[in-house]
């Protein structure tokens, strides 16, 4: 027994030093891959449901890897995060999604753009510096810029984040609290929160217009941001009744595969002119 046991802390390690390699080399490829051009950034579209214009994009990283093909970001975003990247990586967001609001500004189309910012940047000094920078060298009106903040993240220091989201706002950078309805966020504290827009988590909307207690949630929540003078957006829509049920219930934004999947800032030209009926 205590042979197998030995054994099995053996294998156990080998798969550590494996995992801690593989780990290091991924990090190296990473580093390589914003010079390489290897990471590049899709548009999902909101869909405004008053106008059914898309008037607003989230912009989401993709990594084109050399020999992996397209890694999605939950496999490198946390790996960023652990090592110290996140910041860089972050800016690369930011100035791309700069440079595509431009160019449509410049074609007649003017979008806001969401960006999505880990918790590990909320109170990163260095990271307000180089955003500051990057927005002001830009030209852009940072009113024209989101940052997508998880409730999960906000919610581990609540007096620190709101601090950090305030200096974001300082900026002139809308705050949308993302993933709204899974980190347990009470009515007051919200409220202290310096926000503009609240995303109703998928969880909630996927099933509100055929699920009672699904609908209700969905419906109160976007009640009550209102009273917090909030827009509220609900990710993934997927189907065409859930759509005419938010509409129903007073959504102003709505997100998901019904209206687009994540594509290319090209892939997205000829959907920004579409009227989508509602
Ligand atoms: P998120 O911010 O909640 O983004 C929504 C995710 O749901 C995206 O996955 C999107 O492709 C997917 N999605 C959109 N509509 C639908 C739908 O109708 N049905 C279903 N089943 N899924 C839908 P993605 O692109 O893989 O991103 C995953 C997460 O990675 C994001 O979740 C976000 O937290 C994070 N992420 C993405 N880009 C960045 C970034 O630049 N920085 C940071 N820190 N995190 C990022
Ligand atoms: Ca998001
Ligand atoms: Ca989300
Ligand atoms: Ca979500």
């Amino acid at each position: 027994r205590a042979l197998a046991e030995g054994r099995a802390w053996h294998v156990h390690q080998l798969e550590e030093e494996d995992t801690v390699d593989r780990e290091l080399s991924l990090l190296g490829e990473l580093d390589e891959a914003l010079g390489k051009g290897e990471i590049q950034v899709l548009y999902q579209p909101k869909l405004d449901l008053k106008t059914g214009h898309i008037s607003s994009v989230e912009a989401l990283v993709r990594w084109n890897h050399g020999t992996r093909g397209f890694l999605r970001p939950d496999l490198f975003i946390p790996l960023a995060e652990r090592n110290d990247r996140i910041a860089g990586l972050t800016l690369h967001v930011v100035g791309q999604t700069i440079t595509d609001l431009l160019n449509w500004q410049s074609s007649g189309r003017q979008l806001t753009g969401a960006v999505n910012i880990s918790a590990k940047l909320l109170n990163s000094a260095p990271f307000i510096a180089d955003l500051r920078e990057v927005v002001e060298n830009s030209g852009i009106s940072p009113a024209l810029l989101t940052f997508e903040v998880t409730e999960s993240a906000a919610m581990g220091d609540p007096a620190g984040a709101s601090a950090a989201l305030q200096s974001f706002r300082n900026l002139g950078i809308g705050i949308s609290m993302d993933d709204y309805g899974t980190g347990q966020s009470t009515l007051s504290y919200l409220k202290q929160l310096p926000l503009n827009e609240l995303k109703i988590d998928r969880s909630f909307v996927q099933f509100a217009h055929q699920n009672r207690g699904d609908g209700a949630l969905v419906r109160s929540t976007i009640d009550l941001a209102h009273e917090l003078g909030l827009k509220v957006v609900a990710e993934g829509v997927e189907e065409q009744a859930c759509l005419d049920f938010l509409r129903a219930i007073g959504c102003d934004l709505a997100q998901g595969y019904l209206i687009s999947k994540p594509v290319s800032a090209m892939e997205l030209q000829p959907l920004l002119g579409r009227t989508y009926p509602l």
